[in-house]
């Protein structure tokens, strides 16, 4: 059992997450050595062709050698999906709870890194050596499986990072929160609770993953032909629920897109999901099958253009199509920013005829992973830390629940920033300097360099206009404009050929004035 010991201090900061959603990565330092907690990515500048981003692992080159480990919360991208490029950088031991660690081998086989990593499961309850600290998961719930919060035993007493949490009192794997253990911590004194910040803003309490899967129960036994239901693949729990729908209306499961057969797949080997093998029909010969005994599972929520629930509503899936007599649930949110994709998808899937079941128009087909503003509460109740710092939201969440923090009595916080060095000792936690941080934007595996990113800005906001100009000594030069993505089809043929002329003016008088120079310089 961890208990607390107050003698020294020690400091965080994050390379991610804070400021943001996505991307978490937060170090934690004492006597020169660091600890990370998780390591993530976030999506940004799709269009330009950026995969991922992740954070800027720069600043930890003071502590290249003193670098203990990294400790994962839970197998979402936003804390695992950076780790590839991380140990690429750093070659320091993994400790993941089992669910987390399927999915992280599953990216680094990917990833193809070179040296093999250190790996380490991690389970609730245990207690693991990380350098100087003592870290000890507990169970939370959240929208996926197995996922913990972190004690760490510090010089400074304990820090509480809650990682990714919701209270579902009926989770569906039966795991659940383990709200004792955070009580008993806060009894004996927590000395900084770091806590997910994202729906600090939703009134009320999440609600429980269990009745999504009555809803999307209701919603299959009524329909007369297949059933899509579009979610994020990564939530173990709706797959397993999903499962046992299949089998109650009998119908087979078919798994469109790339990420729910990954997630299906990792899931089934940790046994997180306990699928009959001949549950699931091949994709390929979803044709094969009578309608009315289809429950799709796809991906690409988010009105991902390659995404499969994109192409199923454009009607540009290999194999599969859907239309009047359907029907397609949208079981997720929209993240801010994806609206418009979303809602032309929707568009898209009315226009085919079929039955569209969404947040919007019907109950429960969606809850968040996240703990809105009232669990919110009840988790900084249950910790009553001696100092708090609000994670996992943009600074609008962050300055919020701190807020909401001191409404309920917490002494002293601290609202960080990526980047915001922030103390822990004995009078609670406060400012304390700057490390440099920054972003990496990734392509096919490789980071764009900052310069060529601006390119693709400029280019994507202004197109580009080409001139070649070909010298004859004592003749007219031969001058080309070519366009792209910058000038409108209408104007076209007057500004090429004022372009060209301006062009050769240009040229004539640059050389003119050029001649003497060119005498006088060789
Ligand atoms: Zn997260
Ligand atoms: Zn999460």
């Amino acid at each position: 059992m961890l208990d607390p010991l107050a003698m020294g201090s020690v400091s965080v900061f994050a390379l991610g997450g804070l400021g943001e959603v996505g991307m978490n990565c937060l170090a934690i330092e004492q006597r020169g050595e660091v600890m990370l907690v998780d390591c993530g990515v976030t999506f940004d500048h799709r269009g330009l062709g950026v995969d991922v981003v992740h954070p800027d692992f720069s600043a930890l080159e003071p502590y290249r050698g003193k670098i203990a480990g990294l400790f994962v919360t839970h197998g979402h991208e936003d804390h695992i999906g950076a780790i590839p490029y991380f140990l690429e950088r750093f070659d320091v031991p993994v400790w993941a709870p089992p669910h987390a660690l399927a999915l992280i081998k599953s990216r680094l086989a990917e990833n193809e890194v070179e040296k093999p990593p250190t790996l380490k499961e991690a389970n609730v309850r245990g207690l693991y050596r990380v350098g100087s600290f003592v870290v000890e998961p507990i169970r939370v719930t959240h929208s996926i499986a197995d996922a913990t919060a972190l004690a760490i035993k510090t010089d400074a007493g304990v820090v509480l990072h809650t990682g990714d949490f919701k209270f579902d009192n009926t989770p569906p794997d039966g795991e659940a929160f383990d709200i004792d253990r955070i009580d008993e911590l806060g009894e004996a004194g927590i000395a900084l609770l770091l806590s997910d910040s994202t729906n600090i803003d939703a009134a009320g309490e999440t609600g429980s993953e269990r009745g999504v899967g009555d809803s999307l129960h209701r919603i299959t036994a009524k329909a007369s032909g297949a059933v899509v239901v579009a979610m994020f693949a990564s939530n173990v729990h709706r797959l397993r629920m999903i499962g046992e729908i299949a089998r109650h209306t009998k119908r087979k499961i078919v798994l469109l897109g790339r990420s729910v057969e990954t997630h299906a797949s990792a899931a089934r080997e940790t046994r997180y999901l306990d699928w009959p093998s001949d549950i699931v029909h091949p994709a390929e010969r979803a044709k094969e099958l009578p309608k009315n005994q289809i429950l799709a599972i796809a991906s690409g929520t988010q009105g991902e253009w390659r995404g499969a629930l994109s192409r199923i509503a454009r009607g540009d899936h290999p194999n599969f199509e859907v239309g009047p007599g359907d029907t397609v649930v949208l079981s997720s949110r929209t993240i801010p920013g994806n609206d418009l994709n979303v809602f032309s998808v929707m568009g898209h899937l009315l226009r085919r005829g079929v039955d569209l079941k969404t947040w919007i128009n019907e109950r429960g087909v969606h809850v968040s992973g996240h703990a809105h503003r009232q669990e919110q509460k009840r988790m900084l109740e249950l910790a009553r830390p001696r100092a708090f710092v609000p994670v996992h939201g943009t600074l609008h969440h962050l300055t919020r629940h701190a807020d909401l923090a001191r409404e309920v009595g917490v002494q002293s916080t601290c609202v960080l920033e990526n980047g915001d060095v922030a103390q822990v000792d004995e009078a609670g936690v406060k400012k304390a300097g700057k490390v440099q941080v920054g972003r990496v934007h990734v392509a096919f595996g490789r980071a764009i360099p900052p310069a060529q990113l601006r390119e693709r800005v400029i280019l994507a906001a202004e197109g580009v206009v080409s001139v070649t100009i070909v010298a004859r000594p004592g003749g007219a030069p031969d001058v080309r404009v070519a366009t792209r993505g910058a000038i409108d089809e209408v104007a076209e043929a007057q500004v090429l050929s004022d372009a060209k002329r301006e062009a050769a003016r240009a040229f004539r008088t640059r050389r003119s004035r050029s001649r003497p120079a060119q005498s006088g310089t060789r």
